[in-house]
């Protein structure tokens, strides 16, 4: 097998939310957030990489941020680093880490890192930015504080290096695009770019995704937040996310490799390629219920984009590495 997939979760509240609610995911039947996404990927042998927006001790205080960090290590699953800077330092004006130059980039990366290793024990080694806010700053900053691995890409999301989507390996760091993918309806082809979020796509154009890009020897980035369980939660108990991360890892299990950011690391340059795939074929039905609100999504952010873009400074990365 060369396909291998990574199952990644940003694990993060966010500013005016209760954390019990969207991270550790308090219900009246039992907890549906981080504990349950590690006891579902136990009961596949898999090992996730929660991404942890550790600058949330600045909402939330240091107790339960600690204590989620210890969970993870505890249950031998990866603590990295997520970096939403302005939870810690309340600078609401400068939310990515690309509104902050490398000097404050790299100390912001460094507080993390500190602050994670002091909870858990273990000092992370990969990184996502909030909200895909990756500069060639923030690359030079992971690579300045000992990182290996980013997973930072989202194809247009980020307004950096947009279109971006091949894993490669920038110094001693590896960075690993969120996967995306192009769709079909029939011969139609379909926009936007799509990627394997348990939130986004129903099981079955999950499931067809990761079909194709098995195919194609890719790695797999699969996208969970630490709520995601936690929000398709029925009145009886039952979560239809817990039903679809069950069937795609019993489907990656039998076709693909699990891997985790360590793994990443000891095997850059990774093995794999990765062409845009944008042939998966979607349902009728989804492309009427479900389309037409990722379509929304995406306008409203490329547009977001568009008036808050910075121009950025790209042949500065390869001079600054
Ligand atoms: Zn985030």
């Amino acid at each position: 097998m060369t396909a291998f997939f990574w199952v990644t979760v940003d694990t993060e509240a966010g500013r005016g939310r209760s954390f019990d609610k969207w991270v550790v995911g308090k219900t009246e039947f039992g907890e549906f957030g981080v504990s349950k996404i590690i006891g579902v990927c136990d009961n596949y042998r898999v090992r996730a990489t929660f991404f942890v927006d550790v600058y949330e001790v600045g909402l939330y205080g240091e107790d339960p941020v600690r204590s989620v960090c210890r969970q993870i290590v505890d249950a031998k699953h990866e603590c990295q680093l997520h970096t939403h800077p302005a939870n810690l330092n309340h600078d609401w004006s400068r939310q990515r880490m690309s509104d902050y130059s490398l000097r404050e980039q790299e100390k912001i990366i460094r507080e993390g890192l500190d602050l994670i290793e002091k909870y858990a024990g273990v000092r992370p080694i990969a990184h996502r930015a909030g909200a895909y806010g990756v500069d060639s700053r923030t690359l030079s900053a992971l690579v300045r504080n000992a990182m290996v691995v980013d997973s930072s890409y989202f194809y247009s999301y980020n307004t950096f290096d947009k279109g971006f989507v091949m894993p490669r390996t920038i110094g001693r760091l590896t960075e690993v695009p969120v996967t995306v993918f192009g769709a079909r309806l029939g011969r139609l082809p379909v926009r936007p770019i799509l990627k394997l979020d348990l939130d986004w796509l129903p099981l079955r154009e999950l499931l067809a995704a990761a079909e194709r890009l098995v195919q194609v020897n890719s790695i797999i980035v699969l996208f969970l937040h630490g709520d995601s369980l936690t929000r398709t939660l029925d009145e009886k108990g039952n979560s239809a996310n817990v039903d679809k991360l069950e069937s795609l890892l019993a489907f990656l299990n039998s076709r693909a490799s699990s891997l985790v950011s360590e793994d990443i690391a000891r095997m850059s340059p990774l093995p794999v390629t990765l062409p845009l795939v944008t042939d998966v074929p979607i349902s009728l039905r989804f492309a009427l219920s479900g389309f037409p609100t990722l379509l929304r999504r995406t306008i409203q952010t490329q547009l977001h984009q568009v008036s808050e873009q910075k121009v950025q400074d790209l042949p500065v990365m390869l001079a600054l590495l």
